[in-house]
């Protein structure tokens, strides 16, 4: 771009103007008002937290991504409070904050996700007080970003993710660019070349949206990526006036409604495919996405997200500073969600209310995706306000190892030999206890969204080769009322069981020679019933992994039914009902 000159500080996101704008809602808007109460209150438990310090985390592989992530916590919460409400006491902090952080040894560059998050952390602090701080104070704050921040970047043994289709290509390019633009008078050389990089190379990240939004390395990453990208997009819109039309790349603005299907479960937990947490996740980004597309809807699912879960992640200013008022009225979004693409993911839902019947699928291709399971026909379903089946999600021992390979994903990769990835933790089948075939493209070949019989149907039979000929599982919700899940099966290899897998919360209690069993969770029940074939029984499992260093899964069951060989070519069908 050979960028000669930008505008005064403060460019990044709070630029006066945008100052001007959020004192007036908050002297006009009551919704606006109500919520920045809230955001007070955030920011005063941030006042009682220590001053950060450098610290590592991890046994083995070390990680100072819990510091940057503070940092950039405080800076954005106090900065953005004080920026609108003045509070001296905020600003000292994020000055003090930055003062500590700019001292820090180095920012751990052989990680580069902390390193790219501390120079965003401070590429905003230093933008929005360069007129406060003082001369001293601003060079050693700008000598941090060049030096332990965007000159890193340049290091072959830390750059992989310049051009990396994952979340790190889009945090790291981020931090990258806001640090450039923050000090870019600084060192106009090194700024531009940080930021011409980022544009050459940042469709590699956005490239994973395509087709249809879903994110392939589950719902937690999206909501980590694209906060990322949310987050350069913004600060190059209001410091350049353009931002490479980011917004505009082919199932960018779709994923918004597939984290909105994703997170807002009526268990409030989340359909936590691939390495993704369990808990639902409030989506700040979403009120910037209105903002910046004029739709109100996205406005809308923000302060849905917002008012559901009530919850407040580092992102969270970023619904304060893009607020648009919207009107919360009834939400204006389809029960049914689902998308094609290297992951398929079909959704459906009874209605927006927490007592609401949901379950969700996943489909698609399990080798060579980031961060995913062995998980084919894996399904997740929530009733009565609670979740009976889950994906146990992510194992925290693959995030720590050392072992080779881990982050492979084919057949013979170590990374299947942990239990919460492969497909013996996840809700589908196995056939004579044999992990998924990984090489195969597994596609939805069939949805209906009629709200008395939405289902979606999978062709599975890629993930069995060599052990079955035919495998088409379908799930519905019938009649907004039960949730059918039907498996036909053809050409099962002799001498091998058939076995059905539900990690479940619930209590469990088999009945009728183990054809039904009633589930509870607390002093709620669902019954589940196998309808068909009659050789066909309910058993109950351990959730146990083999090694007592991967998580332990503590107060989970598997609900398992089995066939026993020699398996006829038929249809097993199980019911869950609410009564
Ligand atoms: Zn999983």
């Amino acid at each position: 771009m050979n960028i000669k000159k930008l505008p005064e500080h403060p460019r990044l996101m709070l630029t006066k103007q945008r100052i001007n704008s959020l004192k007036t809602y908050l002297q006009n808007d009551q919704e606006f008002q109500k919520e920045f109460e809230k955001f007070h209150n955030q920011c005063e438990k941030i006042m009682k937290e220590p001053i950060s310090i450098r610290e590592l985390d991890g046994d083995k592989r070390k990680r100072m991504l819990r510091t940057s992530r503070d940092v950039l916590r405080k800076i954005m919460f106090l900065g953005t409070y004080d920026n609108v409400k003045s509070t001296p006491e905020y600003q000292e902090r994020v000055i003090a904050e930055m003062l500590s952080a700019a001292d820090f040894v180095d920012w751990h560059e052989q990680h580069f996700l902390d390193t790219a998050e501390m120079t965003a952390a401070l590429a905003l602090g230093y933008d929005w007080y360069y007129d406060v701080l003082t001369e001293a104070q601003k060079n050693k704050i700008s000598s941090a970003i060049i030096e332990k921040g965007l000159q890193k970047s340049n290091a072959k043994s830390n750059d992989w993710w310049i051009k990396g289709d994952n979340n790190w290509n889009q945090v790291c390019h981020c931090g990258m660019v806001l640090g450039a633009l923050a000090v870019f008078e600084d060192d106009p050389t090194l700024a531009n070349q940080m930021i011409d990089r980022a544009e050459k190379y940042i469709h590699t990240g956005l490239e994973s949206y395509a087709p249809d939004g879903i994110y392939k390395e589950g719902a937690t990453y999206w909501g980590y990526g694209t906060s990322f990208t949310v987050l350069m997009t913004a600060c190059l819109d209001s410091a350049l006036g353009q931002d490479w039309n980011i917004i505009d790349y082919e199932g960018f603005k779709e994923s918004f409604d597939f984290v909105f299907h994703t997170s807002m479960l009526p268990s409030k937990r989340a359909f936590s495919f691939a390495d993704s947490g369990g808990s639902s996740q409030s989506l700040p980004q979403l009120m910037w996405l209105g903002s910046k597309t004029a739709d109100k809807r996205y406005c809308q699912m923000s302060e849905y997200s917002q008012k559901y879960l009530g919850s407040y992640p580092r992102m969270y200013p970023i619904s304060i500073i893009y607020y648009e008022p919207c009107k919360m009225s009834e939400l204006n979004i389809p029960l049914t969600w689902h998308g094609k693409g290297e992951v398929e993911l079909s959704m459906a839902r009874t209605s927006w209310d927490n007592s609401a019947i949901f379950i969700g699928i996943k489909a698609g291709r399990t080798e060579g995706i980031s961060h995913g399971h062995m998980d084919i026909g894996s399904f997740v379903f929530d009733m009565q306000g609670e979740q009976w089946a889950t994906d146990l999600g992510s194992e925290k021992e693959i995030y720590d190892s050392t072992m080779g390979g881990v982050w492979a994903t084919h057949q013979e990769s170590t990374r299947w030999n942990f239990f919460r990835v492969n497909s013996l933790s996840h809700n589908t089948l196995s056939i004579g206890g044999a992990l998924q075939r990984v090489a195969g493209v597994n596609p939805i070949i069939e949805v209906t969204d009629d709200p008395n019989n939405m289902s979606t149907t999978i062709d599975m039979a890629p993930t069995y080769i060599g052990q079955a000929e035919s495998i088409i599982r379908k799930i519905a919700i019938i009649d907004k009322q039960y949730i059918v899940i039907e498996d036909k099966y053809k050409g099962i290899a002799t001498n091998q069981n058939l076995t059905w897998n539900m990690a479940t919360q619930a209590k469990i209690e088999l009945k009728d020679n183990n054809k039904k069993a009633t589930l509870s969770i607390g002093e709620k029940k669902i019954y589940a019933e196998i309808v068909s074939p009659v050789e066909a029984s309910f058993s109950i499992a351990s959730a146990k992994p083999k090694t007592s260093v991967e998580n332990q899964n503590k107060g989970y069951l598997m609900l398992q039914a089995e066939i026993q060989a020699p398996v006829k070519d038929g249809a097993l069908k199980i019911v869950f009902k609410e009564k």
